[in-house]
């Protein structure tokens, strides 16, 4: 390959303490492009259907992308890829910063680890040199402060650090991977594998240049993408506030969740929102080679006590503020915080401490259970106990620190408004009047998650007007569209937000690699991975059942605000399934068909999975 991969995935079987390289073909690289769709490739061939997510045979991967660490608009993103322990099937997690960026300047496109160290260590990445690093002295800090002392001992401030914390460390199935102070991999419970294989961190330093293909067509496409950047006028209010921003934007419209998605309206939103923040904001951050710079650097002060946290974003505010009824920002500041050191997921924990909160006070757990703690709705002090009893799996700590399903098996009376699926806590959208949303979320291949298709605000605005084909239409682009941004390793918010062409990705495609491609056979590619993934979902026993959304969407109307009265209906949600089905051309169960798999290039695929289908069926 002339430009863009580096060419070379480490691998490291840390059962073995063994270390080597493997070369990708140039075939299988361009056909799954990077990141998510290498990872996705690699799951699929390489873990078996029963793995145990926290077990030896589980593969993490870590995919930069072909344009990751190259002078493209937001390219310093990683994806993060295995089997999740919380939802047992594909998951995949993406990390900003500049980590993805610096590993493929050590010459790396990706890592695969596999197997279970004897003891903790750190993985040093020296600019090609690789070595396992003893961690004991780390084994139990929290990530940011380990992020500092890996800093201070390797004595370089340059370096970079993928981190996990103490809820890492106790396998809480949440537990997220944490990167330049407060970059997260957040979702699906990354950092719980790399507790299991007993790795703290992964440090990576690097000095290569990148190839690319053709250096003066790449020069023009990228003063071009910045100059439409910096002449965007909706940049200012990116930069003042990043996604806090989409606080306001959510309660005006009625879909903020609140007390657990009981409401979709939060009174107090303002104190949490955007305007707020930048009361106690110092300064922007941004990932790698990011103009829209949406990260907010802020520090609030109690007595000698000095917080400082990058964040919250939108999804941290929601799930952490509002969905429990919080009304400070102070006090979210403080969780993010808490949440960034014990390396726990925002959007997870927000949800079940919501969930816990309205269980609470419909009498479904007492303060017995509890430990003592007033879990009600508002109370601040309760969330923050309760975050650090979760990754310490402390008292019911250690119920929740399992996940949703744990918690709705233990108490069956939660499942009527446990907000998930598949097994994933559902990000910040109340989806009652938003159908397109509701299946964006359910139909998302890890779980109930915002990242795969956003098309809330465009489905609430043609609500009336649109056909159940225009809506599934909108949620499948997005689902090819967006990911290929994973595979690309550059951030999807200038799309979304500064409507920056994505034909422009492709033209950045071509002139990096020297592969002549357009964006629709972009989107082809993407549309195979995303079959894949299912595939891989399939086999482990996902089917129609799980492509619905939690039941609350259903049976509970929306109580107040503009959306008043709204629900989905049963009917109108089973029709928009069975479009989107035909529509990508999967059965009626949700099983991508032989002719589809073809169609994509998965043969193969097509092949194993009729066979595990019909294992499936001789030994049921
Ligand atoms: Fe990072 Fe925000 Fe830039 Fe995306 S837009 S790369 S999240 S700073």
């Amino acid at each position: 390959m002339k430009g863009g991969y580096m060419g070379s995935t480490l691998r490291i079987d840390l059962s073995k303490n063994k270390i080597s390289e493997e070369k990708p073909e140039k075939s299988w690289a361009v056909k799954y492009v990077g990141g998510r769709g290498w990872g996705a490739r690699k799951v699929w061939e390489e873990v078996g259907v029963n793995v145990d997510p926290l077990g030896p045979d589980n593969l993490v991967f870590f995919g930069s992308g072909p344009l990751t660490g190259l002078l493209v608009p937001s390219a310093g993103k990683m994806s993060i890829v295995s089997i999740s322990p919380a939802t047992g099937i594909y998951a995949d997690s993406n990390v900003g910063g500049a980590f993805g960026a610096e590993l493929k300047q050590a010459g790396y496109d990706a890592i695969a680890l596999r197997g279970v160290s004897k003891k903790p260590v750190y993985i040093m990445i020296d600019d090609g040199d690789v070595e396992l690093r003893e961690a004991k002295e780390y084994w139990g800090a929290g990530a940011l402060v380990t992020e500092e002392q890996l800093k201070k001992d390797i004595g370089d401030n340059n370096i970079h650090v993928l981190a996990i914390g103490p809820a890492g460390e106790n396998l809480v199935k949440f537990a997220c991977m944490t990167s330049d102070y407060g970059r997260n991999a957040g979702r699906t419970g990354m950092g719980a594998i790399m507790g299991s294989k007993k790795v703290k961190a992964i440090v990576v330093r690097g000095f290569k240049d990148i190839p690319i293909a053709d250096v003066d067509r790449f020069m023009d496409i990228a003063y071009e993408s910045y100059r439409l950047i910096s002449e965007n006028e909706i940049l200012d209010i990116w930069q003042r506030q990043g996604t806090l921003q989409v606080i306001d934007w959510a309660n005006e419209r009625g879909v903020l969740p609140t007390k657990n998605f009981q409401e979709t309206v939060f009174e107090q939103a303002e104190e949490i929102g955007g305007d707020k923040m930048e009361e106690v904001k110092t300064t922007s951050r941004a990932c790698f080679a990011c103009p829209m710079t949406c990260g907010n650097y802020c520090v609030i002060r109690e007595g000698d006590t000095k917080v400082v946290v990058e964040g919250p974003e939108y999804e941290t505010a929601a799930m952490l503020g509002s969905a429990c009824g919080i009304r400070d920002l102070k006090t979210i500041i403080k969780a993010n915080n808490l949440c960034d050191d014990l390396g726990i997921d925002t959007i997870s924990s927000g949800n079940l401490i919501g969930l816990l909160m309205e269980a609470y006070e419909k009498g479904i757990i007492t303060k017995d259970e509890t430990g003592g703690i007033e879990l009600k709705f508002g109370n601040g002090e309760a969330v923050l106990k309760m975050l650090e009893m979760i990754a310490k799996r402390e008292g019911i700590g250690g119920i929740v620190a399992e996940g949703v399903k744990a918690v709705t098996e233990k108490w069956k009376e939660m499942k009527p408004f446990a907000m998930q699926t598949k097994g994933l806590e559902q990000s910040a959208y109340d989806t009652r009047a938003s159908p397109g949303m509701a299946l964006a979320y359910a139909t998302c291949d890890v779980g109930a998650h915002h990242s795969r298709a956003w098309v809330i605000s465009k489905d609430l605005e043609m609500r009336d007007k649109w056909t159940a084909e225009d809506r599934a239409k909108l949620v499948i682009y997005h689902q090819h569209v967006r990911p290929l941004f994973d595979c690309l390793g550059v951030c999807r918010l200038e799309w979304i937000e500064l409507s920056i062409d994505e034909n422009i990705y492709a033209d950045f495609y071509t002139s990096i690699t020297g592969i002549k491609t357009t964006l629709k056979e972009l989107l082809e590619r993407s549309e195979a991975i995303y079959n894949l993934t299912r595939a891989i979902n399939v086999v482990r026993g996902i089917s129609r059942a799980d492509d619905y959304p939690p039941e609350r969407v259903f049976c509970d109307p929306i109580p107040s605000g503009p959306l008043r009265g709204r629900l989905l209906q049963r009917e109108e949600y089973d029709r928009l399934l069975d479009t989107y089905y035909r529509l990508r051309g999967w059965s009626d169960k949700g099983i991508p068909t032989k002719e589809t798999l073809k169609r994509l290039g998965l043969k193969e695929v097509a092949l194993e999975l009729e066979k595990s289908r019909k294992l499936k069926r001789k030994y049921k």
